[in-house]
């Protein structure tokens, strides 16, 4: 198996790799023909683009990107952008090749994407990232829009980037093109519901599974790591619904407090610009030990390949919510499974994100916005209809939420290319 060689960085295992092994396992169960999986397994179009940016001290460094479309059999392909020092075109197309099954699993018209840069952009000036930004997307400006593919925030990005994404497209196209990106703020044509729109889907997904089970969110032990889009709206929903967070981590740690962490505190300490590490009122633990705590709900919401096989084995939670993309390797997916582990995946727990971008670009292209409350309601329909088809097909084939997710995603997109054809 091929193994990332270069710096030390957060993926132990090629992350292409795993997301090819396990289309490979989706069409042995579900009996996919070999010559549509020859051609779901590359993505459509790749491309890696430089970009020289004047740093604020007048010296110019030249960052790379990437924006990759996995498949647009669906519609227009849909997926984030990440500003994250590890990024690399490999975790570009995985992440790419994860849109579009979680895109059909929801039933949007879209195909899957995804970009990328290799930054560090906590380390970057407001006006060093503005001046990446737009010359990135000037670099992938032929690539994208509201027909062709939409990105979308993504780790490491914000709605302030998505308004420059969208300025310097629609600057470049002589008139505003709402429709070109999703995630931007309200004053500029955003959607209300979008930035709390994954942890809250997260959440919708989280009381469907515990309608099936002898848990209920009022009093369930939620650890969950990451505190940033997901896993902190994702906390502080819980934490309305009357569950007890027990730890919180963010990239440099954070605190465990079996009696409950300060869900508001943290909140308020992380938008004052503080690390989970220092925040009172809980015992400090690391990123590893938060996957081991002794909690009922485990929600990683960071990177991927958090839970592996040399952790698997000591999950003590009864219910994985995959609030961030390819957070558990295959090899630890099965030792979950074999421990009874109940695993909601990315494709299915992390998708409200991706469902209210859907809306915000609908909104976008009839120049007609809604109301929250409907934006939120319908993503609980969506979420819903797409957990009971998840469960139905895990029960009736006997096979795990992750194998039914991915099973349903990768038959629509299959469906659909055959149905199109193969031009010419
Ligand atoms: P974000 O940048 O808003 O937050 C990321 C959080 O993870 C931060 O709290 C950061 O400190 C923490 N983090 C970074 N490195 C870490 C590490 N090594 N260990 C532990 N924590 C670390 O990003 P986000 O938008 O919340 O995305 C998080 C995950 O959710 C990603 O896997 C992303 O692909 C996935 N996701 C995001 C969306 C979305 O709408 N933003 C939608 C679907 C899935």
């Amino acid at each position: 198996m091929a193994t990332v060689d270069k710096r030390q960085t957060h993926l132990r295992e090629n992350p292409f790799d795993l997301a090819r092994r396990q289309l490979h396992k989706v069409a042995e169960t579900f009996g996919i023909e070999d010559a549509l999986i020859s051609v779901l397994q590359e993505c459509k179009k790749s491309i890696e683009v430089s970009i020289p940016t004047q740093m604020d001290d007048g010296t110019v460094h030249t960052f790379t990107g990437y924006r990759v479309t996995h498949n647009v059999a669906r519609g227009p392909s849909k997926g984030g952008i990440r500003y994250h020092g590890d990024v690399t075109l490999d975790e570009v197309k995985a992440l790419a090749m994860a849109m579009t099954w979680k895109c059909a699993l929801m039933g949007l018209p879209f195909g899957g994407a995804k970009g990328g840069v290799a930054c560090d952009p906590k380390r970057m000036s407001p006006g060093e990232l503005e001046r990446m930004t737009r010359r990135y997307t000037s670099e992938i400006v032929n690539e994208i829009g509201p027909e062709k593919d939409i990105p979308a925030p993504d780790v490491g990005t914000t709605p302030a980037v998505m308004a420059w994404i969208f300025d310097t497209y629609s600057m470049n196209q002589g008139h505003s093109v709402l429709g070109v990106v999703t995630g931007k703020p309200l004053a500029i044509g955003g959607s209300l519901g979008r930035e709390e729109a994954t942890g809250r889907g997260c959440v919708f997904c989280l009381q469907e599974a515990l309608k099936r089970t002898d848990l209920s969110v009022e009093g369930a032990r939620v650890a969950v790591q990451g505190f940033g889009n997901v896993g902190a709206v994702f906390a502080r929903f819980v934490a309305e619904l009357g569950a007890t967070v027990v730890a919180v981590t963010d990239s440099a740690g954070g605190i465990f407090n079996a009696k409950g962490v300060d869900v508001a505190a943290a909140l308020a300490h992380k938008r004052a610009g503080g690390s989970l590490a220092e925040l009172k009122g809980g015992d400090r633990i690391t990123n590893d030990e938060l996957v081991l705590v002794d909690c009922d709900v485990l929600a990683p919401c960071a990177l991927e390949q958090v839970i592996t096989e040399a952790n698997a084995d000591d999950v003590r939670a009864r219910i994985v919510v995959e609030g961030a993309n390819a957070p558990t390797t295959p090899a630890a997916d099965e030792i979950l499974q074999e421990n009874g582990v109940l695993i909601l995946p990315d494709v299915l727990a992390n998708a409200g994100g991706v469902v209210v971008s859907y809306f915000e670009w609908v909104q976008g292209l009839q120049e007609y916005f809604w109301k929250e409350a409907e934006v939120n309601q319908r993503l609980n329909e969506i979420v819903a209809r797409a957990f009971a088809e998840t469960w139905e097909l895990h029960e009736t084939r006997g096979v795990p939420m992750r194998m039914a997710a991915y099973g349903l995603g990768v038959q629509r997109v299959a469906e659909a290319a055959t149905t199109r054809g193969l031009y010419p």
